[in-house]
Parts: C-alpha cells; structure tokens; sequence
C-alpha cells in the first residue's frame, strides 16, 4: 500500500521468519511490480460467459488476498493498523457491488472485450473521472480515491493475467530487497551477488519462495507483519537472516553490533571447510549420508564442492520458470545431463516436473496444461503426478530427457504427490513406453533402466508406504507437503503459520511409517523436505531410523557437524519420546 510510507527514522525492529542465516547491512530498495500490460483483445459474443467467469474468479481471489491482509493487521503497530485498515476495507468494498465492478462487467458484455481489457479501461477511465471532478489540483481526497481504484485495477489484472516475470536486474548492489511478496519464479530471479538481503511482508518457512531463496543463499527473512508500511526506500537496514528481524534506521550502536556479528558470522562460515575432510558419521560411528537439493543451475558448481555425496532432489519446476515457452526435449536433456556431468559418478535424482499449488508457469502453452489457478484448492487439485498423467505427451517428454541424460552417469527418476499406487504403475509403465521408444531409434541409453522412487509426501502414501515399498525403487520423504496435507495447514499462508509444524507428533508418526515400510523391504528411504536443513531436527530424524538426508547446500557442512556430535542411542531414545509425545509442543521441549 504505497499510500502509507512511515515518516518517522527512529530505529525500528521488525520480526519475520529467518529463512537464511546470516547478516546484511544495506540501503532498502524496493522492486517495482511490473508494469501491467493488459492485452487488447477483442472477444467474439460466444466468449462473454467464459470472460465473465474469469473475471469473477479474479474478484474471489483478490478478496481473499485482502482478506489475508487484513487478518494479519493485527500484528501491527497501533498506528500502521490505523493505517491500513480503512484502505484494505475500501477495496475489499469495491470488489462487491460497486460502479467499477458494474462498469467492468457491462464492457465486458457490450464493447465485447477480454476481461483484462476491461478491468485494465475501466479502472483508468474512473480513476481520470475521479481526478477530473475535483474541485482544486492538489486535492488529496480525489488523488487517493484514483488511486485506490487503479491499486485495485492492478490487483484484479495481476490475478487475470499471470504476472508476468519481475526484473531486480536494475536495483543496486548491496541493498536490502524489501517486497510484499516474492512467487518463486520471482525469487529464481534474483542474481546472489546482487543483495545483501532480501525481506518479504509474505511468505512461510517451508513454501516454495523459501526453498528457491536457501538456493540463493542470501540472507533472508519473510513473513515480516508491517514490513511495506513501515519501511522507506533508501533508508539504512540491517536484516539478521538468523534471528530474523530486520532493523529499519539504525544507530550506531546497532551498526557496530551487526558489523561484529556479520564478521563472526563469516568466520564460522569458514570453519565449517575443515569439515569436508572428515566422516560424515554419528559419534559413534553410524554412517549418515548427505546429499543436496538442486532448485536452479547455477548451484551445481557450489553443491559439488559442498562435501554432498550426490543430488537427493533436482526439482525440475526451474526449467519451467521463467521462459517464455516451455522447454523441448532437448533443452530439458542438456540440463539433466549437466547436472549429472557435474556430479561425476555420484546419483542424481531427478524429480518429475511437480507443476500446481504455488508452483507456477509463465510459458506460453503452460496455461492450457496447468490447472486453472482460480481452482479454489490448487493444493488438492491437478498437482505433480497427476498433472503428469493428465498430460501423457508432458510425462513422456520429460522422461524421454532423463533416459537420454542416464547415459552420462547415475541417474534417479523420482515422481512427486503420489497418493496411490496406480501413479506409480502408470509412470512406470510410461518409463518402459519410452525407453523401448528410444532403444527403437537407436538412442544412446544407459545399460539399464533408472531406478525409480516415490516421494512421500502426502498422508495417504505414508498410509500404504509398505504397499508403495513393495514396488518403488527408493522414497523421499518430503516433509513440506506431508505437513501441510497431514495437518491441513497451507504451507504458503503466512497467517496460519503458527499451525504448520513438521515436528508435529501426526507427522513424526507418518515418517517412522515411511521408515519402518522402507526397512521391511529394504529399499533406501530419505528425508528431502527443508526439515533436513535444520540442525536442531537432525538427532530425532536419525532416532526415526533416517539414515539419508537431502538439504540446500549451504547447510550440509552445517548438518555434517550435528550429525558428528549424535549419539545413536539417545537418538533413538529421544524419538520414541517424540512418538509418544502429544503435542508438537511437547516435541519442541524435547529438543530443547
Ligand atoms: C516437500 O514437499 O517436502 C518437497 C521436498 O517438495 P517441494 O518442497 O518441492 O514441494
Ligand atoms: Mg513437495
């Protein structure tokens, strides 16, 4: 909400969720939103209802934002809440039954036009009437209602059309990036050496921007209630990825303090190096396996100096960000062999595409294959696999890439969302369709077919794990979407935040399930989810029976040294105290 910059620079403290430890000190710069061009298109008559019906789609959507908004005031101060409020009632009040609503309605039906046309000329035409009908220039009142309508005109269209990608290639080096929301095709966006550090007013610890922004590994913090309100461009911040606050203007005191700590802060960072030499075992002697999450590219020379001892999740949805056509064949096997190229002999493992919920595409020819994004729970709906099997020609395209990318090394195949054991049979069956395919066109290949995995990470696969173990080659648990589906919690809704808990006793049990159906037929099962990454989890996640892990990989060495100082037997004694425990409060205690 542009309209309430603070005017004040004393020195404020704001919190959110640390996403990525570490400190940076910087001047604040905001990222515009794109400019949003609406397209001019003209419909035919037949198209009046399906416009219609996207409009009114937009309508529910942007409520809901503002409706989100809204519940979150009530983290604010007095006087940001005072605010805001007013201004998020406004437009919560125009999108009922308004003269902007009607008038956008009836151009839709009488001067036949799409409606982001129409969202697009009307909101400007009644913010010029607004502006035309003052009475004296400079008359604040009728500036802040033009306003008011083309913010609202901006939101409707960026829900109409897919925003389309965000720039940060201008804004200067060394900043702190504050924005109200990042998508995580904005964050694979983001240049690292670009920020110092990068705050958002949305976002939740494990949603997807957070998992791209531990692949950038600049210090990050997000979800921080007020952080557009009370933030100027320009203005000096220290954001502390660790503790996950960011300090708005200052003192010198505070200066000093964070110039010290970023300075600690690095030195550890260096000492961690000597760990790369050493075992990766528990103390006593337990072998642990760590591996590494790969999000986007430029990560691949890091994660191969990172002591990783293979790729453990590629989460191929970056090669669909971002682009403006979906990728070929081609492209999608020159990327998967790179990546097994650089890994040299160690596995990759190569998720299908897990396209829906927050994972978005820009590309042109994504929308006909993606669920509609107004669908009320994109979560429950056509998400990962069974996108894929809804789109044979999508599956077999990508498979045919990762077959030919096998040739080059050790390739995983792994299928996201599962839910039932006939996905698993179907890709399998699509596996075998494309390598007889290939063999047939005298491709190169490898000698044998990939092994192939299923991530669990819904309930319902944990539920029939020994079912899905007596035919999967490995599983991966993945504990972001088995946490939000086993406690029914939106992963990326920062207001239900405090209700999303992976340490949640009902998903502990689901994982010792996991693990114990994965042992029964002695098939490798590992922990993918960003839970890996956080070092305190580590001793109760090895007393679960875990043996492999799969993270960022800027936390490996971080989890090595954990992983060095647990003992085998208080692990396990520790886990059978969470498994009984009743509450993901009395978890927490445990660990502390
Ligand atoms: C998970 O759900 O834990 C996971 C690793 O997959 P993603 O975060 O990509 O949904
Ligand atoms: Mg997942």
């Amino acid at each position: 909400m542009t309209t309430s910059r603070p005017r004040t620079r004393r020195q404020t403290r704001l919190t959110g969720t640390p996403i990525v430890a570490g400190l940076g000190i910087g001047p604040v710069t905001f990222a515009d939103e794109p400019v949003l061009a609406a397209p001019r298109l003209k419909i035919a008559a037949t198209d009046i209802a399906g416009e219609l019906q996207q409009f009114e789609a937009a309508v529910i959507q942007s409520r809901r934002q503002l409706e989100r908004l809204h519940a979150r005031l009530a983290a604010l101060p007095e006087t940001a809440r005072t605010e805001l409020a007013p201004l998020i009632d406004a437009h919560i009040h125009m999108l009922g039954r308004s003269r902007l609503m009607r008038a956008i309605r009836s151009a839709i039906e009488e001067r036949l036009i799409a409606a982001a046309t129409a969202v697009a000329d009307v909101a400007e035409d009644q913010a010029q009437a607004v502006l035309a009908a003052r009475r004296t220039a400079d008359d604040g009142a009728a500036q802040r209602q033009a306003e008011e309508i083309r913010e609202l005109g901006r939101r409707l269209l960026r829900n109409l059309i897919r925003l389309p990608f965000r720039s940060f290639a201008d804004l200067p080096h060394g900043s702190i990036l504050v924005v109200e929301r990042l998508r995580p095709s904005d964050a694979a966006l983001i240049n690292p050496a670009q920020f110092a550090g990068i705050a958002t007013e949305d976002g939740s610890p494990d949603d997807h921007t957070a998992v791209m922004l531990r692949a950038i590994g600049v210090p990050a913090v997000t979800g921080i209630a007020g952080l557009i309100a009370a933030t100027r461009e320009g203005a000096t911040a220290i954001l502390d990825g660790e503790a996950g606050t960011l300090i708005l203007n200052p003192t010198e005191a505070s200066l000093t303090e964070a110039a010290r700590l970023r300075a600690g802060f690095a030195r550890a960072q260096r000492s961690l190096v000597r760990l790369l030499r050493l075992a990766c075992e528990t103390s006593d002697h337990v072998p642990i396996e760590l591996q590494a999450n790969l999000e986007l590219p430029f990560e691949l020379p890091m994660i191969a100096q990172s002591g990783a001892s293979g790729i453990g999740l590629m989460r191929t949805e970056f090669l669909f960000m971002n682009h403006e056509t979906l990728p070929d064949e081609d492209l999608q096997f020159t990327t998967y062999r790179e990546a097994v190229q650089a890994m040299d002999g160690d596995p990759v493992t190569i998720r299908l595409l897990d396209w829906g919920g927050d994972k978005q595409s820009d590309a042109s020819g994504a929308a006909e294959l993606m669920p509609d994004v107004h669908e009320p729970n994109p979560a429950l709906g056509l998400r990962g696999v069974r996108l894929l099997l809804h789109h044979p020609a999508l599956l077999e395209l990508q498979l045919a890439a990762i077959l030919r990318a096998a040739a080059y090394g050790h390739v995983r195949i792994m299928i996201p969302m599962v839910s039932s054991l006939g996905e698993l049979t179907e890709v399998r069956a699509a596996l075998h369709r494309v390598w007889r395919r290939l063999q047939a066109a005298q491709t190169r290949l490898p000698a044998e077919l990939p092994a192939l995995g299923v991530m669990i990470e819904t309930p319902a696969a944990a539920l029939i794990a020994r079912t899905l173990a007596a035919e999967a080659a490995f599983f991966a648990i993945g504990t972001n979407d088995l946490t939000m589906y086993t406690l029914a919690v939106d992963r990326s809704v920062a207001t239900t935040n405090r209700l999303y808990d992976p340490l949640d006793p009902a998903v502990l049990r689901l994982i010792a399930m996991t693990v114990h159906a994965a042992r029964a037929f002695a098939i490798p099962v590992s922990l993918c989810g960003e839970l890996a990454s956080r070092a305190e989890t580590i001793p109760l996640l090895i007393g679960l029976g875990l043996r492999q892990f799969s993270m960022h990989g800027g936390a490996i060495l971080r989890i090595k040294r954990v992983v060095r100082t647990t003992d085998l037997t208080e692990a396990q004694t520790l886990a059978a105290a969470a498994l009984a425990a009743p509450t993901a409060a009395d978890v927490h205690a445990l660990l502390t």
